[in-house]
């Protein structure tokens, strides 16, 4: 059988890499390079794509049939794609539902189809490395990716030809690189993961032999791209100053072919700054012949750099302090905090990650191993620096294909879903069947049944989201399962969940009295992203005093109307035995539920639960005569009906 390969496919960069003789290591491609940019160009006579460098090359000249940081479209509605986002330099089209489009020569293309062209070049990569064919495949992808953006994934892999055997987390994939699981039992890490276009935050623990991932999060559309393009608004700003051309119309801020050239040179200058200030304190930009008769440069201190970008830097902080209380975790509780993307190569967030984390000392230059004397003296976890952060993804992927083939056989990664999952019930609440941070892969389930009388039918409307009240959660979908008529309470129908290991979830209802049962894939979950991940959390913050309050009512509302039609029935099953004075008085408790339950009569609106709670106590405590009398004449009939007496 096909070796499996792994394949970190990224925003800006992708790798392929595997084992050989228990070693990991990243295959380059014929030129001996390890990172293929993910780069597509199609050229106007209508030859084969140039991927990777090839494309990367040909970028700045051709900015508009250049496709590139398609991996921040993949898997995501038209609709979702917001205008800055589409500021690329190639044509971007999407509305409503349907899948973005990039549209070049006249040609539209899937994202897919674009990251399948890097992935056919990592194959052929790798097959030329190898000396055998290579079919077979672990990708991995962001932490907070949603269902349609693995499968959108997923589906790159198989168009390249890839046989995808599994789909995993970047940060998860991270851990194996740094051979954490060589750390003692209980050990806890935090993988703070700042590629090109994501960020991840992932708080692992080391539990006999098994990573564990306590919490994730993070943000797919944040990262090294962003500090990019604040450098290209700051130079655009210097040009125009210094008299050069303004690669932005300022009436109706578009573009036109020379200025799109322009910005796209701009653009690889500014990275190209960035990253040489990561190691040095000052370097000059030089814009040669931006207009045959203007030439640009400029001379940028890193200090500079760092003050432009530093509030791009901390907003990753919240997502730190957010998988922190998730994990229910402090900083002093972790060991170590290791870095994986390129951009955490930069001074600056090495500098307020060890801030941030408390961790006692940086050591980069000690490859991040925590050493003699001083020991001691430190508190906080190690800032562990001592993998290539470009390649720990790939090299994890590599480790994690190993373990599939059978090799590596101790150790196994567990993801967590960042977000809950269940079905609405009664009353429109919403009913958790696989709570948030949940380990995947994971299967969970509960029985249901109806609420009234000859339903032939139950609606399962799938929710995700962290809010009380269903209308408050993101709608997966929904479908019908059909059964038999029966009294209300009766059908039984259970309800699982079940998330893969790639993350995507399945749902099985099934009727347990004919056994009739549907199961769905939820492709829907297409809405989810990122900041609404982000947004939910603290929406479930911020209200939840309201949510449980609404919990209350509805859950208070819907025993009263349980016990309204029990004590009226029984009031009719009994009619002329009650003494008057007694009906009177279950009557009058009858009518104080009743006005309790409408002080909640607006739409969706809760009343005074104080009130109802009492109500239906005091019908609860009056109808217990009544509830006997019922047992009774139930027992005399059931005797009757066997012949006990007559
Ligand atoms: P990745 O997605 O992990 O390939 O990370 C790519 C991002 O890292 C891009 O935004 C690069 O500009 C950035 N990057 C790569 N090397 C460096 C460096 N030495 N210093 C700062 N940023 C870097």
């Amino acid at each position: 059988m096909s070796k499996i390969v792994g394949i970190d496919l990224g925003t800006t960069n992708s790798l392929v890499a595997t084992v050989d003789s228990g070693i990991p290591f990243v295959i380059a491609d014929d030129e001996g390079r390890r990172l293929t940019p993910s780069v597509v160009h199609w050229p106007a006579s209508g030859d084969l794509p140039l991927v990777g460098h090839a494309a990367n090359r040909v970028r700045a000249i051709k900015p508009a049939q250049t496709a590139y940081s398609v991996k921040r479209f993949i898997g995501r509605r038209g609709s979702d794609i917001s205008q800055e986002e589409m500021l690329v330099t190639y044509p971007v089209a999407g509305q409503g539902g349907g899948p973005v489009k990039i549209k070049i020569h006249e040609r539209e293309f899937t994202p897919e189809e674009i990251s399948a062209e890097v992935l056919k070049k990592l194959k052929k990569d790798a097959e030329v490395a190898l000396g055998e064919a290579v079919t077979r495949a672990v990708i991995t992808v962001p932490a907070y990716f949603n269902d349609a953006q693995r499968n959108a994934t997923k589906r790159a892999g198989e168009l390249a030809g890839f046989t995808v055997e599994r789909i995993i987390n970047e940060p998860t994939a991270a851990a194996l690189a740094y051979g954490l699981d060589k750390l003692r039992e209980k050990s806890k890490i935090a993988v703070y993961d700042l590629g090109g276009g994501t960020f991840d935050l992932s708080i692992l623990e080391l539990n006999e032999g098994v990573f564990q991932v306590l919490s994730t999060n993070g943000n797919t559309r944040l990262g090294g791209d962003d500090l990019d393009k604040r450098m290209v608004d700051f130079l655009v700003g210097k040009i125009a100053a210094a008299g050069g051309p303004t690669p932005v119309n300022a009436e109706h801020g578009t573009r036109n072919t020379e200025q799109l050239a322009i910005l796209s040179r701009v653009r690889e200058v500014a990275e190209l700054a960035k990253i040489k200030l990561s190691t040095e304190t000052e370097t000059e930009i030089a814009l040669p012949f931006l207009t045959p008769d203007v030439s640009f440069s400029y001379k940028l201190a890193r200090v500079e750099l760092e003050r432009l970008t530093r509030d791009i830097i901390e907003r990753t902080r919240q997502h730190c302090i957010r998988a922190l209380a998730d994990a229910k975790l402090q900083s002093s509780d972790l060991d170590q905090i290791i870095l994986v993307g390129g951009q955490t190569r930069m001074p600056l967030v090495r500098k307020l990650v060890s801030e941030w984390f408390g961790c006692a000392e940086f050591e980069e230059e000690r490859g991040g191993i925590r050493l003699g004397e001083d020991h001691h003296k430190r508190t906080g976890p190690l800032l562990n620096t001592s993998q290539n952060p470009d390649e720990a993804v790939a090299l994890g992927a590599a480790i994690q294909a190993e373990i599939l083939s059978g090799g590596f056989k101790n150790v196994l990664l567990l993801d967590v879903t960042p977000l809950s999952l269940g079905i609405e019930t009664f009353g429109g609440l919403m009913n958790v069947i696989i709570p948030r941070n949940s380990t995947i892969p994971v299967k969970a389930g509960e029985m249901f049944t109806t609420a009234v009388d000859h339903q032939q039918s139950m609606l399962i409307h799938v929710l995700q989201g962290e809010r009380e009240r269903a209308k408050d959660n993101w709608s997966l979908g929904r479908f019908t399962l059909e059964f038999g008529s029966a009294p209300r309470g009766v059908p039984r129908v259970g309800v699982q969940f079940e998330i893969d290991a790639n993350g995507i979830l399945h749902v099985l209802a099934r009727d347990t009295r004919t056994g009739r049962e549907k199961i769905v894939e939820m492709k829907s979950a297409v809405d989810v992203d990122d900041t609404a991940v982000t947004k939910m959390v603290e929406e479930s913050v911020e209200h939840a005093f309201d949510d449980l309050g609404a919990r209350r009512w509805i859950e208070a509302k819907l025993k009263a109307d349980e016990l309204l039609a029990a004590t009226r029935k029984g009031l009719a099953d009994c009619a002329g035995e009650l003494e008057a004075e007694y009906e009177t008085q279950v009557q009058s408790a009858l009518g104080e539920l009743s006005l309790a339950l409408t002080t909640g009569q607006t739409e969706g609106g809760t009343g005074d639960l104080k009130r109802l709670q009492l109500a239906c106590a005091e019908l609860d405590r009056v109808t217990k005569p009544l509830a006997e009398l019922l047992m009774d004449k139930a027992m005399e009939a059931l005797l009757r009906k066997r012949g006990a007496i007559s």
